[in-house]
């Protein structure tokens, strides 16, 4: 279903890990939508330049997702600017591998800290203000990793399914209160995160690896009323790659 423009005139949303890839592509469609946008991240140069580029109702707020007084920080500061939060997108993510022999434990720790606790800690900032209003939608990026196993990707896979569970128990627990939480879960996506896989060796069904701007429409259609009666849903957008090779 397509979400026309204008439709989330009115609503803020708050997309992390935006300054670029996947992030980038969201913020700038709900921007398009009419969204006041916050892009939230590590990466200060090319985010603020995005905020500059998409001009009012955007800005751009400096935040480590593992790092829970920053999340008040931005919390606050996005609600005394426009009211309140619509729309949370906990995008931010790091991907590493290794065979399980040469895992570090500093491996693991980085990729459970930003894809997992991040998660955790973005939802739990944003839920006052949700429950306050009586409404919100929670949007979070898993992965296609999140349904199956990989080799090598202990980390990122076990973070991943963590983000699908923390999805559902959510929903569960905030469905009372208005609060809207699903997971996408993106195949193949050219990004920097990809750069070294060729999707041309992926059986995908569709005939192509995606592009960031396939899984923005998803994203605007659980940010909008579209999506009212979605809740505890796991959205999968991978040109059919995993259903093709049986996995799910
Ligand atoms: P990317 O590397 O291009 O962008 C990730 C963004 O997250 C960057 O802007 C980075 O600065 C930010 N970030 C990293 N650590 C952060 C932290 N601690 N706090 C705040 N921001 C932080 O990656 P991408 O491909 O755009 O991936 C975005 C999300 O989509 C990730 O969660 C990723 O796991 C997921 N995903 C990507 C693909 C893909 O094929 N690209 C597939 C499935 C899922």
């Amino acid at each position: 279903m397509a979400v026309e423009e204008g439709t989330l005139a009115g609503s803020t949303a708050v997309v992390t890990g935006g300054s670029r890839g996947l992030g980038a592509s969201y913020a700038r469609a709900l921007h398009a939508a009419g969204a006041r946008v916050v892009i939230a991240d590590v990466q200060v140069v090319e985010g603020q330049a995005l905020a500059d580029a998409l001009g009012e109702r955007a800005r751009f707020t400096h935040l480590d997702v593992t790092d829970e007084g920053a999340w008040e920080h931005l919390v606050a500061e996005t609600v005394g600017a426009w009211g309140g939060i619509d729309v949370l997108v906990n995008n931010a993510g790091i991907a590493n591998s290794a065979p399980i022999e040469h895992f570090s434990r500093a491996k693991w720790d980085a990729v459970i800290g930003v894809n997992l606790t991040g998660t955790f800690l973005g939802c739990r900032a944003v839920v006052p203000t949700m429950k306050s209003r009586g409404e919100g939608s929670i949007i979070n990026i898993s992965s296609v990793e999140g349904l199956r196993g990989s080799p090598s990707l202990h980390g990122y896979t076990a973070a991943k399914f963590g983000v699908r569970g923390l999805t559902k128990s959510l929903a569960v627990e905030l469905g009372a209160d208005g609060i809207r939480v699903n997971s996408i879960h993106p195949g193949f996506i050219d990004t920097e995160m990809t750069t070294r896989i060729d999707p041309a060796v992926l059986p995908i069904p569709l005939g192509r690896g995606g592009r960031p701007d396939d899984v923005a429409g998803v994203v605007l259609f659980l940010a909008s009323d579209a999506s009212r009666y979605v809740t505890g849903a796991e959205l999968v957008v991978d040109g059919g790659m995993t259903v093709g090779i049986g996995h799910r």
